[in-house]
């Protein structure tokens, strides 16, 4: 297929078929060979302003999820569902609508599925860990690809083996912060190494938990009108163990367990002062769920237990 889609480069920019292949090989090369031949082929196109997928004939490239890159119009990709986010309800000016994510992964990497509206619906018949096929486009999302579905787009089930591990099922598995992957349940012993200094408390609804904004002297939600906010802890720092390290995000308990404060304590409080609590260097049992920060594009752990490390456990662990 490769072939094919360097004649028709050739064809559309009038530059040799030798020509194109080097310059295949050399976007490989700047990529340090993390792409396939038709991803460089298709940015190759791409900055050479050449369209290769016709219309009258577009069709479905297959790829693997790590080959896929912002602006190709037209792709086939099969992954495991690793993650499937709530549905969440938007309102514009004239109209309703909703959006929710669903996470693909295989061997070579992870991508954002984006539903919109009524494709939503399809959502009943997912779960995380079921392998899909979807058929769609890509979109670019501030520089990261995510797949849409649009018009012509199709998703349905696929029987292929991808051999990834999401960390299905509610048990936390013992992972090391380099096997760590988008949407996975896990446990991991690793040393807190870093605290960052980001706004320690936030104020939430007391009804329906989302954030308040001040207005004046006043804390309003936008659902609930002025209330009373409860105020909620945030901590937010890097866990290594060795193998990798991730941010690492906790709240309430959690976050008063790594600054060793109370909430109410911690009120008023400066961040530079209750970082002077956190026992940095201090190796905990972290168990939590792999997140995506999409403002940032990174993966995040956020924290929803924290254990501290006996040693007989750990014995345990190693003989198992
Ligand atoms: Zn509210």
């Amino acid at each position: 297929m490769i072939e094919e889609i360097i004649k028709k480069i050739s064809e559309k920019s009038g530059k040799s078929e030798k020509e194109i292949k080097r310059l295949v090989s050399e976007k490989i090369e700047e990529l340090s060979g993390l792409i396939s031949d038709e991803g460089a082929a298709h940015i190759v196109a791409k900055e050479l302003g050449v369209d290769i997928i016709e219309k009258r004939e577009r069709r479905n490239y297959r790829l693997n999820i790590g080959s896929v890159v912002v602006g190709m119009r037209s792709v086939d990709v099969v992954g495991k569902v690793s993650y499937i986010s709530p549905v969440k309800e938007f309102k514009t000016n004239n109209s309703t609508g909703c959006v929710a994510s669903v996470y693909l992964v295989d061997e070579t990497g992870s991508i954002r599925l984006s539903l919109w509206n009524e494709e939503t619906e399809v959502l009943d018949k997912i779960d995380v860990g079921d392998t899909i096929r979807v058929q769609g486009y890509v979109k670019d999302n501030r520089g990261t690809p995510e797949l849409r579905l649009g018009k012509y787009g199709k998703i349905m089930k696929s029987d292929e083996k991808i051999d990834v591990d999401v960390g299905i099922g509610q048990e936390y598995k013992r992972k090391k912060i380099c096997e760590l992957t988008l949407g996975m349940r896990a446990e991991t012993r690793a040393t807190l190494v870093q605290v960052f200094e980001t706004k320690p408390i936030f104020e939430v609804c007391p009804i329906c938990g989302k954030r308040v904004k001040k207005d004046g002297d006043a804390w309003v939600c936008e659902e609930h009108g002025e209330q009373e906010p409860k105020r909620v802890l945030l901590f937010s720092g890097v866990i290594d163990d060795g193998t990798g390290n991730i941010r690492a995000v906790g709240f309430r308990e959690n976050a008063e367990k790594l600054f060793g404060i109370k909430t109410e304590e911690a009120v008023g409080k400066d961040i530079r002062e209750l970082i002077k609590g956190v026992p940095l260097g201090k190796e905990f049992i972290f168990r939590g769920r792999v997140k995506k920060n999409d403002l940032f594009d990174r993966l995040e752990f956020m924290i929803e237990k924290i254990n501290d490390v006996v040693v007989l456990d750990e014995i345990k662990n190693l003989l198992d």
